[in-house]
């Protein structure tokens, strides 16, 4: 999927560079995500996958180069940070949801506090949203009483109930036992095909085949090839692409 002239890549991220003290984990990274485009990015621990992620909400700092995100530069020092963060839903690999609140309560809370949103309008957005991740009946629930799979369906719902305009999942199955992984990416696949602007770090090559519009492998801080996901997955051209894929599929 290329991007209309003159209109504005979802994300548009140009000669990023991220260093930890000595370390340099990212080296150079040219990516363009249009609005509704699935990317999917693949690599070796280590690679900088996450930190790339991080990178866009600013979760980290990046050490040289720029990142615009609906054409806003995120990377501008007057940007508003906080105002960035709201327009993007991020998904971890841990869910992250508060224990001690119910499920409801986990995707009223943010809203209330973050958005200023009323209790009324905050709990029907929240019950939208949960019905859309098929929890609906969960509401009154408490995390600890759901499965992995469901816990996680829940992050997914709570960061939608924000509005972002897009989103970034960062290895949102890694954490959950086998047959639990399909009802979440069941979740991200009717995302995407609601037209949801979405970058995923994900391991799963039939996901990546079946809903990525492209896919980004990722080597010691560089993209090393990217395209359609039954190139890149089905024939890379690449020996480092090919040695990972044989590695983990
Ligand atoms: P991936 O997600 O592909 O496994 P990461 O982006 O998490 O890779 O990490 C890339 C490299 O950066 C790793 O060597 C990791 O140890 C290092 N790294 C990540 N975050 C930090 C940090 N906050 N401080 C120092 N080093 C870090
Ligand atoms: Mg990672």
């Amino acid at each position: 999927m290329t991007v209309e002239p003159g209109a504005h890549a979802e994300i548009e991220i140009r000669g990023l560079h991220k260093a930890f003290g000595e370390h340099e984990v990212l080296r150079g990274i040219d990516l363009e995500v249009a609005r509704g485009e699935v990317v999917c990015v693949i690599g070796p621990s280590g690679s900088g996958k996450s930190t790339l992620l991080r990178c866009v909400n600013l979760l980290e700092e990046p050490t040289a180069g720029q990142v615009f995100v609906g054409g806003t530069e995120v990377t501008d020092l007057d940007v508003d940070i906080d105002a960035v963060r709201r327009r993007i839903g991020m998904v971890f690999q841990q869910f992250n949801l508060f224990p001690h609140v119910t499920v409801e309560e986990n995707l009223t809370l943010p809203q209330r506090r973050v958005l200023r949103r009323g209790k009324a309008e905050a709990v029907r957005v929240a019950r939208e949203n949960l019905a859309r991740v098929g929890l609906a009946e969960k509401a009154d629930a408490y995390p600890a009483q759901l499965s992995g799979g469901q816990q996680q369906r829940v992050a997914i719902a709570r960061a939608l109930a924000m509005g972002p305009e897009l989103m970034l999942f960062d290895e949102p199955t890694s954490a959950l036992d086998p047959e639990l992984v399909g009802d979440v990416l069941a979740v991200m696949r009717m995302l995407a095909a609601d037209g949801m602007t979405m970058m995923v770090v994900t391991h799963e090559m039939s996901f990546a085949r079946e809903v990525a519009d492209r896919v980004v492998f990722m080597d010691g801080g560089r993209i090393v090839e990217e395209g359609p996901a039954e190139q890149v997955v089905g024939a890379p051209r690449h020996e480092r692409t090919r040695h990972f894929l044989t590695r983990i599929l």
